[in-house]
């Protein structure tokens, strides 16, 4: 895939790069290992002076930022701004605390003195997507340095410029050189950079397919990975429900980044008793969408990322059809105009087996099963490879801890809509990966946890 700005919402190429030279990388691999050596025996204090620095500058200039990300990836402009402006969060979190998350734990033990400390493992390799292009870096960024540890970023070929510039937000925020260092090259480099002695560990947020390439190219040297990587999030909804916050949520929950995210709800899972009414109600929310230019206050759908992921999107629903599914709104590209356009669309009477139970559509595609009870509910909820996040609506407090206890996934959201927060952590189970982001846990990943035993 070549490395290039093409805007998805005109198709136009806009600038290309060329991807740096084995010895170009080999140059950053060194700079890198350099610049860990000093950059580990730096203060927290100075860590989080330079980190809340970062925030500031996200915070200053989040308009350039976000339109950047719009131009790369389609986002809306009102959403980039609010990734900008969370990505500052996560910043300023960990730079308030680190320092407790990391401090030595004492254990009492038969020694005269036993700790736990957690120490950073030094270079470490992140290999980014394009659909958060600024926040799924920065929620690396922010624990990984503030620990100690030292980045690089291979960021998805398709948002050079974010790569780019989030490298230079780095720098200016004060950070020493080669503290975190964007490599511009393609998928194919991805295992040589693991297997160099100087990468300690690596973690990739994306698809089954490189998730499944990086942890083989790190189990092969031994070294420890994170992986971010699909969801298929049933949102399930029981007769006790409110009903029209559920209706309003879940087409937020659907249409987030233009229907683009691991955590987007993708199967609406609902009790007959409401499910009329309810496939009513999402009907009209889908149609009143507006969907246009992506830096239009007034648009709210934007177009897909790429071509191929329009036409991968159009065959799985029409595969999905093919197999006796019924579409209630929209169901084809927008062919009126150019760009990577898909209207909001609502699949129904999906034929048990068929490939659409199982996989990931990654657009504003919801998939609408009816079910008549709770356990039904649960088991099509679970019914998939993967297990990211759930949202679950009923006032019932039964249902609600039967809701929490058995549904497989990262996390549960009752009457709320799946989201990351710097404050929980957040990762994924079966298919969608293991380790986590964000919180404590997620600062203590890349750590090597060192027992203490002193007499
Ligand atoms: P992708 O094609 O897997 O790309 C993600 C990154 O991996 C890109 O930097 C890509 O580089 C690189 N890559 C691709 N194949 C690779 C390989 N064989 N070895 C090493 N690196 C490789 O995924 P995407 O289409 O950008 O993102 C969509 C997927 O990400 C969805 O499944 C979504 O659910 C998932 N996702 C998960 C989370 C989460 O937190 N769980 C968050 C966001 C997205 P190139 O661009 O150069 O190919």
């Amino acid at each position: 895939m070549a490395i290039a700005t093409i805007n998805p919402a005109t198709g136009e190429l806009l600038k290309t790069f060329e991807p740096l030279k084995d010895a170009e990388i080999v140059a950053k691999l060194d700079t890198a290992q350099q610049a860990f050596e000093q950059y580990r025996k730096t203060s927290f204090e100075s860590r989080s002076l330079w980190m809340q620095s970062c925030a500031d500058i996200l915070e200053q200039e989040k308009a350039e930022f976000a339109s950047v990300m719009t131009l790369e990836m389609g986002k809306t402009y009102k959403a980039a701004l609010g990734e900008v402006q969370k990505c500052a969060a996560v910043c300023r979190y960990y730079a308030e605390h680190a320092a407790g998350f990391l401090a030595d734990v004492p254990v009492k033990t038969d020694a005269s003195d036993s700790f736990v400390r957690y120490q950073p493992l030094g270079v470490i390799l992140a290999v980014m997507p394009w659909n958060f292009p600024f926040w799924q870096v920065f929620r690396f960024v922010a624990p990984t340095l503030m620990a100690g540890n030292v980045g690089l970023l291979k960021h998805a070929s398709n948002v050079p410029q974010c790569a780019l510039a989030i490298e230079e937000i780095i720098r200016r925020a004060g950070f020493p050189t080669g503290v975190f260092q964007t490599l511009l090259i393609g998928a194919v480099k991805v295992a040589d950079i693991i297997a160099d002695d100087r990468v300690k560990a690596a973690t990739l947020t994306g698809s089954e397919p490189a998730g499944a390439s990086l942890a083989a190219a790190a189990g092969k040297q031994i070294k420890k990975t994170l992986l971010e990587l699909g969801g298929s999030d049933p949102f399930i909804v029981l007769a006790s429900a409110d009903l029209e916050t559920a209706v309003e949520t879940a087409t937020a929950a659907r249409m987030l980044n233009n229907g683009q995210s691991c955590i987007a709800a993708k199967r609406f899972i609902v009790v007959e008793a409401i499910a009329d009414k309810f496939e009513q109600l999402l009907v009209e929310k889908f149609e009143a969408l507006k969907i246009g230019d992506p830096m239009h206050p007034d648009t709210d759908l934007g177009p897909l990322a790429t071509p191929d992921l329009l036409k991968e999107l159009d065959q799985q629903v029409q595969a999905c059809v093919k197999d006796g599914a019924k579409v209630l709104t929209g169901g084809h590209p927008l062919s009126d105009r150019p760009g990577n356009f898909y209207p909001p669309t609502i699949i129904t009477k999906i034929p048990p087996g068929s490939a659409a139970e199982q996989e990931e559509f990654f657009g504003p595609v919801a998939l609408l099963f009816r079910v008549p009870d709770i356990d039904a509910a649960i088991k099509i909820a679970n019914a998939t490879p993967f297990g990211l996040g759930a949202s679950a609506w009923t006032t019932n407090d039964q249902e609600r801890d039967r809701l929490i206890e058995e549904i497989e996934a990262g996390a549960v959201f009752i009457n709320g809509m799946v989201k990351s927060d710097p404050r929980l952590p957040f990762g994924g189970i079966k298919r969608s990966g293991y380790g986590r982001e964000l919180s404590i846990q997620g600062i203590q990943e890349f750590v090597n946890v060192k027992t203490v035993w002193v007499k």
